[in-house]
């Protein structure tokens, strides 16, 4: 009560223009994002109609130019909407629905073989361990925390070469549910490890390898964990793999 007049020391007024600014860039993408919504989605759209014939017959050359569009559409739409769950979930204007987790397998089970032919597109295998044990006091935004293994397993598919191999395991432990997603990818530098979480942040080798990332997955699924009052975190060696965890704790049902 005393310090309500105190002078702010340059430090403290350093972080305090950098935080608003923050904020201020924060919400500048989130108002353009949400404009470019509708005209990404017309735009989208108008291509498939054309793709199906329905503005007339198509030459072969448009044909391939408007399955150039449209993938860059989608890669738009995409990126479009992962700013605006990052930044829903940053100002805290992202509703969660927490419902028991007496499921979790089976959530797991399902982002796997949504994402399965992915990997058999590059000939990754994905093996699993998943233990049918089933949690009675864990609860979870079923939608967000299956976001999260997308998220993990797309990564673990974009960031591993042809041939390659992933291993899901799951099991509860006296805590509460472990995940975990290992693969024998092109692993993440010691340098670029302090960053691997921050909004936007892609390794030089990822941008290289990967032209599409946007950055804000690993942002994502660690707001969605740390929401849960779990915890995310990696270990990972250049050329050999990273392997992501993730664990939920057992508890009452989070507000
Ligand atoms: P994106 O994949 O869209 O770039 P993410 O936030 O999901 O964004 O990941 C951030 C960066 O972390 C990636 O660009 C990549 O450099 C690195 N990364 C994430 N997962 C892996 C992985 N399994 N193996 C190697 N690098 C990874």
């Amino acid at each position: 009560m005393f310090n309500l007049f105190k002078k702010k020391t340059p430090v403290e007024s350093c972080v305090a223009v950098s935080e608003k600014a923050e904020k201020s860039v924060s919400d500048f993408i989130s108002v353009t994002a949400h404009q470019l919504k509708t005209p990404f989605t017309s735009i989208k759209w108008a291509i498939e109609l054309m793709q199906k014939g329905e503005m007339g017959p198509l030459t072969e050359d448009q044909k391939i130019l408007l399955d150039k569009m449209y993938s860059s559409t989608l890669h738009a739409s995409r990126l479009i909407s992962e700013m605006l769950n990052a930044y829903r979930l940053e100002s805290g204007s992202s509703v969660f629905d927490f419902e028991l987790a007496d499921d979790l397998a089976d959530v797991l089970k399902r982002s796997i073989e949504e994402i399965r032919p992915l990997a058999e597109n590059k000939k990754i295998v994905i093996e699993t361990e998943i233990s049918s044990e089933l949690p009675t006091n864990l609860y979870i935004d079923h939608d967000k925390i299956e976001d999260v293994f997308q998220i993990l397993l797309e990564n673990a598919i974009k960031y591993t070469n042809a041939g390659g191999k992933i291993l899901v395991k799951f099991a509860l432990n006296k805590d509460g549910a472990v995940f975990s997603f290992a693969d024998s990818g092109i692993g993440i530098s010691k340098e670029s490890q302090v960053n691997i979480f921050k909004k936007f942040f892609r390794t030089y080798r990822a941008n290289e390898k990967e032209h599409d990332g946007s950055g804000l997955g690993l942002f994502i699924a660690k707001s969605i964990v740390e929401r849960h009052q779990g915890q995310i975190s990696f270990q990972s060696e250049e050329n050999k793999g990273s392997t992501f965890f993730v664990t939920l704790p057992f508890g009452e049902k989070i507000k």
